[in-house]
């Protein structure tokens, strides 16, 4: 039995019922059909480093020794990024010696794939910094780093993956892809962009791009490899869904209707996206695959519009962001990144479908730590004792 698995990173369970109902999402939508599908709520906090080892040991922070990207976090930090590592700082530079990124070695607990020693798994992508360095698996299993998905993590570390093989086809597909525009460093070409919508789009496109180069290089993987379960992250939904969140409230500053029309679509793009890429995978695969797609948290709109704002002052003050600073959407008050508008709560999405799933259609709501124990139980492991996520029977034929 093969097994499928789709994380879309930050998949609002709202969001994604919203966008298959008005028919941008064929795939989802069939799943759902053939399939359950819910809520799949965070544990203890929303931070998708912490939520995405729960989700792949089935155990919470206190068991799996994850409490955020990482060790001794300062409260009120910001976001900036070390061009020496291939990682993310959440501290004024002051406070850089006392601080590190969690690792694959901090976690204290299996990941899921190494209880399973009988079955042989790929896993492409999952956005925290404790998914490197790779882990051996059993039966020559396959992991790849998926933190901030970006080529230098895997051209400058080669413990990214466990395989050389596989590290150097991915880097050989993307190597001189332009890099992801993250969501805290605005992109090199600001000056082309006159407006925010003119910005959101083009950002859009970039990632658009970029995700389908990602998850074309690792479709030749998943054809060519011979596994068990594959599982391939999709990253920018998250990062989108922070700058595309529909506003409740009108935008100030659209002053045209067509400019209304074309930021009310600029979601549902995205959506419309993960679903064929989903489709791209799907067509490959056998009937008698199940398919989970699931997400370790989800996203609301923002009530803190300004954030960001303050967060840019902060890049620039520090000196790690050294890019123009020439940049106005807002009339009133400088700024040099559209804010975001959305940030992360608890309720992510899941969809399971196949030979073993119920077709319950909707269904009660699992912790993303139930994932672990739900494939320890479909391919008949003993559950270990560690585990504080149960097995989500009513999932299960
Ligand atoms: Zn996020």
């Amino acid at each position: 039995m093969k097994t499928f698995i789709f994380p879309v990173h930050a998949l609002s369970y709202e969001k994604m019922i919203e966008k298959a109902e008005e028919g941008l999402m064929p795939n989802f939508k069939k799943l759902m059909e053939n399939g359950s599908y819910g809520t799949s709520k965070s544990v203890f906090s929303t931070a998708s480093a912490v939520d995405y080892v729960s989700l792949l040991t089935g155990c919470t922070p206190a068991s799996h020794g994850i409490d955020d990207f990482q060790t001794n976090t300062v409260q009120g930090s910001i976001f900036g990024r070390d061009p020496e590592e291939y990682g993310m700082r959440r501290v004024p530079p002051e406070n850089l010696d006392n601080t590190r990124l969690y690792t694959s070695n901090d976690v204290e607990v299996p990941w899921v794939w190494e209880v399973m020693d009988k079955h042989k798994s790929v896993q492409l992508g999952i956005f925290s910094p404790a998914t490197y360095p790779a882990p051996d698996l059993p039966k020559d299993g396959i992991w790849v780093s998926g933190y901030w998905n970006k080529p230098q993590l895997l051209k400058n570390n080669e413990r990214a993956s466990n395989n050389e093989n596989v590290r150097s086809e991915l880097l050989e597909e993307y190597e001189n892809y332009p890099i992801t525009p993250s969501l805290a460093i605005p992109p090199s070409y600001p000056e082309n962009c006159s407006t925010e919508l003119e910005y959101l789009e083009r950002k859009l496109e970039v990632d658009i791009e970029m995700s389908e180069k990602i998850q074309e290089a690792r479709f030749e993987i998943f054809k060519k490899e011979d596994w068990d379960i594959f599982l391939t992250e999709e990253f920018f939904c998250d990062n989108i869904q922070h700058l595309l969140w529909p506003r409740s409230k009108e935008n100030p500053f659209h002053s045209s209707t067509d400019e209304k029309i074309r930021e009310k679509d600029l979601l549902g793009q995205f959506y419309r996206h993960i679903d064929e890429v989903l489709g791209m995978y799907m067509e490959e695969l056998s009937e008698d695959t199940n398919i989970v797609v699931i997400s370790a948290h989800g996203q609301e709109e923002s009530n803190t519009e300004d954030g960001m704002h303050e967060q840019f002052e902060k890049l620039f003050e520090y000196g790690i962001w050294k890019g123009p600073k020439k940049w106005y959407f807002k009339k009133e008050k400088p700024s040099y990144c559209p804010p975001s508008r959305a940030e992360h709560n608890k309720n992510g999405a899941y969809i399971v479908s196949g030979p073993d799933f119920a077709e319950n259609g909707v269904s009660r709501p699992i912790s993303c730590m139930d994932f672990t124990p739900l494939m320890l139980e479909i391919y008949d492991y003993e559950k270990p004792e560690h585990l504080d996520g149960m097995v989500p029977k009513h999932l299960l034929k």
